[in-house]
């Protein structure tokens, strides 16, 4: 079973809030902060002149809040851990970094998923009476087209709807994965695949979604070859979401959903498909309406498991997109 502070919980979604340090360059700039995490889950806008001319909350409560000190080992065991672990016991889950470029993202979700796998690895290592096969798949979503990151020079994927298995990702490259080195090997390809697209599309990182998938499938050893093999399949997703900046207005519920070239769909679907869900599991989801709420339909809702982990930056100067960030992971609570 897996023990940790989001286990056995009542609700699917955990959320949590990690803010970065200062950087040099900030620090040099004399930047301040007007945040601080009073709390293990409270953080506060402490600028009490601006906060008097402000409409906006000044005190935000999460399942977890991370103060600059906290590591990036503390924000998996506490933020991510039980909710990716779930994988083990056949249940699918997603692990979503979202905030504006810059605030950590990317920083944040590699160390969760390499702390995942390793953990993962040691599980297979102590459960000698199953049988696991691990499967790894890459995938870049930039302006709704799906590129697959372990093919070089493959054109877009398209989305199959498979009566048994939902969205399926027609020709993405699955690799079975055979040990430590072998998945380090292929994260560092799936990096330059992502380097190699920058370069040819102005700032897509902060424009494009990754999406990591481990799949594991695994039967207990002494029914092998039988037909009541008790098999369990499921699949972990590490989502590095595109930057928050621009959307950022509309997944805060400040304005209306706009349609646009500038504006993400997949982040903006995600945000109302997150939003509903954390509502109540009734009524129309719109798994539909984009490509990257497509492939994790079945890793959200439903029985799956979610954590959100919002980045933001301490500066001063973007408090407008921190407090955008706040407020749309107080929507998804
Ligand atoms: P994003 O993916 O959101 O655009 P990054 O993860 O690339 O942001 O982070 C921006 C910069 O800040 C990187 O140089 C990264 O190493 C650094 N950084 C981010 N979070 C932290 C942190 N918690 N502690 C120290 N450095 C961090
Ligand atoms: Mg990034």
């Amino acid at each position: 079973r897996i023990q940790g502070p989001c286990a056995g919980r009542e609700e699917r979604i955990f959320v949590s809030v990690r803010m970065r340090p200062l950087n040099e360059m900030e620090i040099a700039r004399n930047e301040v902060t007007d945040w601080e995490c009073i709390n293990d889950s409270t953080i506060v806008y402490k600028n009490s002149f601006a906060a008097m001319r402000s409409m906006y909350p000044t005190s935000y409560t999460f399942d977890r809040v991370f103060s600059c000190d906290c590591s990036t080992r503390q924000v998996y065991e506490e933020g991510a851990k039980a909710v990716a672990l779930s994988v083990v016991d056949g249940i699918n889950s997603s692990v979503f970094a979202y905030g504006q470029t810059s605030s950590g993202k990317t920083y944040t979700m590699t160390g969760i998923t390499e702390y995942t796998m390793a953990d993962i690895f040691d599980y297979i290592l102590k459960h000698k009476e199953r049988e696991f096969v691990l499967k790894f798949s890459s995938m870049e979503i930039y302006n709704e087209s799906v590129r697959d990151l372990l093919a070089p020079d493959a054109s877009p994927l398209r989305l199959l709807d498979d009566p048994e298995r939902g969205t399926v990702v027609e020709k993405l490259t699955e690799e079975i994965l055979r040990d430590w080195n072998h998945l380090k090997e292929l994260l560092s390809i799936c990096e330059s695949q992502r380097q190699i697209g920058e370069t040819f599309l102005n700032e897509s990182s902060s424009r494009s979604h990754q999406l990591l998938r481990l799949t594991i499938e695994s039967s207990a050893r002494e029914f092998l070859g039988k037909d009541n093999s008790n098999t369990l399949t499921a699949s972990v997703n590490f989502v590095d979401l595109a930057g928050s900046e621009r959307a950022s207005q509309a997944l805060s519920g400040g304005s209306r959903l706009k349609e646009g070239s500038h504006i993400n769909r997949s982040l903006l679907t995600l945000g109302s498909v997150i939003r509903k869900l954390s509502k109540g599991r009734n009524g129309h989801i719109p798994y539909r309406d984009s490509k990257l709420t497509r492939i994790l339909q079945s890793s959200l809702g439903g029985n799956a498991r979610t954590a959100i982990i919002c980045t933001i930056s301490p500066a001063r100067i973007y408090v407008e997109q921190s407090r955008n960030t706040l407020l749309f992971a107080s929507c998804a609570k």
